[in-house]
């Protein structure tokens, strides 16, 4: 894949993730590791929304959370990102947002149970990052962000937010959008009067497998890449 096409990957998924509610002003960050440099990987820049991503102001970084090249500033929670990528070798693409639902269940110190088909595709495990509320400023902290995800999709920030990562930047953004899905509903659920009766792991398992699909991510990206369009002709 050439670096302009990368790069308007990334655009495409700042427009779906802003489109999602998933900004938090200018706080949120997608990131894309290059294919044929696993070393650096291109990042949406600080001071911009999730839909003001540019081919100009899109950041290049190293794994040391470095800045290399591009027109932007850098995110300062970047070691998110670099630490990620140093961790999981198998990982293109990493999100970090603070969204409504994920970080109100994060507040509660409960797990995400599999009760609805965006939370059983974090079956294999949502673990949470406990250690601070603040913002991931150092090597260190994303170091602990990194060792918290472990082999999981995802994992919760404890009062603050969540980090989503994938193979490619279609998957981290789906999930990333069924994450808070999931969150929604079991918030809503509890509200409701608490989890009732619930269906066996394997019929989880069986679900998980078949949600999870690498397709099943591309098509719902490029659905909402089609709809992220539609809409900024309408505006
Ligand atoms: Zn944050």
């Amino acid at each position: 894949m050439q670096i302009n096409e990368l790069k308007q990957r990334l655009i495409d998924a700042g427009h779906i993730l802003e489109n999602a509610g998933q900004g938090d002003l200018t706080r949120g960050h997608v990131s894309i590791r290059l294919p044929n440099d696993p070393t650096h990987f291109i990042m949406k820049p600080h001071s911009y929304g999730f839909d003001e991503i540019t081919l100009e102001n899109i950041v290049l970084c190293n794994l040391e959370g470095e800045k290399v090249g591009g027109g932007g500033r850098k995110h300062s929670e970047v070691y998110i990102h670099s630490e990620i990528y140093k961790a999981r070798s198998e990982i293109n693409s990493v999100i970090h947002t603070h969204p409504t639902y994920a970080v109100a269940l994060s507040a509660t110190s409960q797990a995400l149970e599999p009760i609805s088909q965006p939370a059983v595709a974090f079956a294999d495990g949502l673990p949470y990052f406990n250690d601070a509320i603040d913002l991931i400023r150092t090597q260190d902290l994303g170091r602990g962000v990194a060792k918290a995800l472990g082999f999981c999709k995802a994992v919760l920030m404890r009062n603050h937010g969540a980090a989503i990562v994938g193979q490619n930047v279609e998957e981290a953004t789906i999930l990333a959008i069924m994450l808070d899905n999931a969150c929604q509903i079991q918030l809503a659920t509890m509200a409701a009067g608490g989890i009732g009766e619930k269906f066996t792991s394997e019929q989880v398992q069986k679900l998980h497998h078949d949600i999870t699909r690498p397709e099943q991510y591309v098509i719902n990206f490029e659905y909402l890449r089609r709809r992220a369009i539609r809409t900024m002709a309408s505006s």
